[in-house]
């Protein structure tokens, strides 16, 4: 069987594309689109994450304001910041770079950020309208994962679909979308985790894998069964004797699962270009519900 690569970047180009549009008629209504991104600390990926974030708005013409706070700001000095911005409604999404420094309750601050700007889609308001099925914000990268499926035309409804991971990010998200009632959903799901017992009997199963656990190459060609799609989340570095010192790989071991596998993301290069993308979206939409709510009056 050839197993097709499912890239990242025509999906995300051509929905960058579509964006354009909605940005220039925001534009000519006098509205910018506008994230707020907030770093506490000097972690250096997290800034890498950000200034990449900011390139991309700006490529599009919207805008991107970074908030750097130092590691040991209080956890008063970051909801300070987040009130503010909940209240200047020329900031259209804030996003909390994670992680933030221990001594910080990452739930408290993310629980602040108004749930019309949340464009990560982590407050729990957020979530538990994506369980109801009729979401405001959806998490950007499973976001992501569901628009590599659709332009790909991989069929969802009546499979099974087995999830590897079950952060809030990524794998609970994940699992509300893909068992929901709507055109990209009705699939069953199973969500396996680090307490699950004998992986690969469920993995064997998956008509679709999603890996999102963290774990370098943990899902081999002897894994899944003949025809699956799977869709590589992780993104982890493995040290080698390169120039960098490390290299980007994902949680599926991809060359044991070719030959075997219908489809796959490759890492890097898959699901990676989706996230910043659907940030994108989530914040020209925010965007445009203001101009929604100002035509109303
Ligand atoms: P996390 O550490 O919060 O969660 C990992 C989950 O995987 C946990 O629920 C854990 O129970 C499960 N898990 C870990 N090891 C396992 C094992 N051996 N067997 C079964 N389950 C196991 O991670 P996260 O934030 O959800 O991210 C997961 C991966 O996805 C990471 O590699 C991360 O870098 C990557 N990621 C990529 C993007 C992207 O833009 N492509 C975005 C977010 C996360």
């Amino acid at each position: 069987m050839e197993t097709l690569l499912l890239k990242g970047k025509p999906v995300s180009d051509s929905i960058r594309l579509s964006l354009e549009p909605r940005v220039q008629a925001l534009i000519e209504t006098g509205i910018v689109p506008k994230l707020a991104a907030i770093i506490v600390g000097d972690d250096p990926a997290s800034k890498v994450y950000v200034r990449n974030k900011a390139r991309a708005f700006r490529k599009l013409n919207c805008e991107s304001q970074t908030y750097q706070l130092n590691s040991k700001s209080s956890e008063k000095d970051v909801l300070t910041v987040i009130d503010r911005l909940n209240n200047d409604p020329s900031v259209h999404g804030i996003l909390v770079q994670l992680p933030l420094p221990n001594h910080l309750d990452s739930k408290a601050i993310l629980h602040r950020v108004s749930p019309n700007k949340d464009v990560d889609g982590f407050h729990p308001e957020n979530l538990g309208l994506l369980l109801e099925g009729n979401p405001n914000f959806i998490p950007c990268t499973p976001h992501g994962v569901l628009e590599i499926l659709r332009h790909y035309d991989i069929p969802v409804s009546g499979r099974h679909a087995v999830i590897v991971g079950r952060s809030n990010i990524v794998g609970k998200p994940m699992f509300a979308l893909l068992a929901q009632k709507f055109e990209m959903g009705n699939a069953t799901v199973t969500i396996c985790h680090t307490r699950t017992k004998d992986l690969a009997s469920f993995t064997k199963q998956g008509d679709i894998i999603i890996a999102a656990a963290g774990s370098a190459n943990m899902i081999t060609g002897d894994m899944i069964k003949e025809g699956a799609d799977i869709i590589d989340v992780g993104i982890n570095r493995v040290d080698d004797d390169s120039e960098k010192g490390y290299i980007l790989v994902g949680d599926v071991n991809t060359k044991s699962v070719m030959g075997i596998a219908n489809s796959v993301t490759p890492v890097p290069g898959g699901v990676g270009p989706m996230t910043i993308t659907m940030l994108l979206v989530n914040t020209v939409t925010s965007a445009e519900k203001c101009v929604e709510l100002v035509a109303g009056w």
